[in-house]
């Protein structure tokens, strides 16, 4: 386990310290989990009636396995080790970008978050519909924060490792985004760095997980391509957090603009970094984010708000979508229909038994059980099990609907993981 400390000799408590730990299978994950949660015991609440509120990316619709979002592999971990601890009170609670708000996708069903109801007596709560209470950041943004968030008892973030084409990284700091209610968090692009640093300001974590198995690299945060990074962290400090997964992954800290703000309000020092990089070496480097297109950056002016609005009843259909995707104007294309895939077996012939699918199952099946224990609460049916395997050996019954797409973009990639 590597260990680094921001402020060694703090007496307020707030050392700043970001734990890293290797995993990568379901085993590994499940182990690695559990010694963070032993090193930060400290920090949990005592009291085990506590509503603890964990805020995942569940940033769109694709499979986590794209470096896309929230793994659920550390999201059943984490939950079966508060269960194990005692915790009575677990939500877990995001709110999706705006296309998919505005579509009322359920991002919950498509991942198969809410397969963690059945699993942990949990809750989930779309923050996109949540009650919520505005506050005022810069350049005019006053987005309404969920109440889900603001009036947690003990809030645990759990983002993804990737690249942002406009904010460069997205960790703990750019997960905070999804705080917001619904289309509010557009304005959070009225000054998207230094509103990402405003609402980190407002509203901190009690405990970051990363979730740095599969990342995401090249044209984040939704069209790029999955990298093994193979690595969980757990911190209390979302500033530091960010400066230290940006050196993990090779990114120079100061092309992340929310961490120069982060320095020009003294949540990061000079010393802090200088730390960082001679004490911590880079484990695996990040492909950048391309430039935007100019298209894209014509999209995001405010000024041309009304013309979005009045073209948005044609531009929202999925034939439109996916010219402006074509054009390197948005990265995502969505679909109103849920696909309804299930693993229902697995083919004993085509099996090669390489395991991959056990390594990647959430709910820890075995081998003989992948394909044959298909119902809640032992299968998430999530599917990873189907996106791992290399020799299309599980049975799947259903339809993809839009999950075709993402189908046709990623299998190969998650293959290869
Ligand atoms: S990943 Fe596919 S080939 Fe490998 S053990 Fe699982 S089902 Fe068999
Ligand atoms: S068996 Fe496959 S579909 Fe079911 S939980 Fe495991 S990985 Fe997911």
């Amino acid at each position: 386990m590597l260990s680094f400390t921001a402020r060694p000799s703090a007496t307020d408590g707030n050392t700043g310290r970001v734990t890293v730990i290797p995993a990568w299978s379901n085993d590994e994950v499940r182990v690695g989990v559990a010694a963070l949660l032993k090193v930060w015991d400290h920090r949990l609440p005592p009291d085990r009636t506590t509503a603890i509120v964990i805020k995942p990316n569940l940033n769109n619709d694709l499979v986590a396995l794209s470096g896309n979002c929230t793994d659920l592999r550390v999201l059943d971990a984490l939950c079966a080790e508060l269960r194990t601890r005692g915790y009575t009170d677990i939500t877990i609670a995001d709110g999706s970008n705006v296309g998919i708000a505005r579509r009322g996708i359920s991002t919950f069903k498509r991942l198969r978050v809410d397969s963690l109801k059945a699993r942990y007596g949990i809750r989930t709560v779309d923050l996109n519909t949540d009650s919520a209470t505005p506050v005022v950041l810069h350049d005019d943004a006053h987005p309404q924060v969920a109440n889900t968030i603001l009036n947690a008892g003990f809030l645990i973030s759990v983002p993804k490792v990737k690249t942002h084409a406009e904010a460069q990284l997205s960790c703990a700091m750019k997960n905070w985004v999804g705080i917001c209610r619904g289309q509010d968090k557009r304005h959070m692009h009225y000054n998207l760095s230094r509103n990402i640093f405003a609402i980190n300001e407002v509203v901190q974590p009690d405990l970051i997980l990363v979730d740095g198995l599969v990342g995401m690299e090249g044209n984040g945060p939704g069209d790029g391509e999955p990298f093994r990074f193979g690595q969980l962290a757990m911190s209390d400090d979302a500033f530091v957090n960010d400066a230290v997964i940006a050196r993990l992954i090779g990114l120079e800290w100061g092309a992340v603009p929310y961490l120069l703000h982060a320095l020009e309000a003294g949540l990061l020092t000079r010393d802090i970094i200088g730390r960082i990089e001679s004490e911590l070496a880079v484990i695996r480097p990040i492909k950048r984010a391309p430039e935007r297109s100019r298209l894209a950056k014509l999209a995001e002016n405010r000024s041309l708000e009304w013309l979005k609005r009045t073209v948005r009843p044609i531009v929202q259909k999925p034939e439109v979508t996916e010219v402006a995707y074509k054009l390197r104007i948005v990265q995502d294309v969505y679909f109103l229909e849920d696909d309804t895939l299930r693993v229902v077996g697995r083919a004993a012939e085509k099996c090669g038994t390489c395991t991959r699918c056990v390594g990647f199952c959430p709910t820890s099946l075995t081998l003989a059980e992948i394909g044959v224990k298909v119902d809640l609460p032992d299968c998430a049916q999530c599917l990873y099990c189907w996106w791992v395997c290399p020799n299309d050996a599980i049975v799947l019954e259903g339809e993809p609907q839009g999950m075709a797409r993402q189908i046709a973009r990623y299998k190969k990639d998650i293959e290869k993981l």
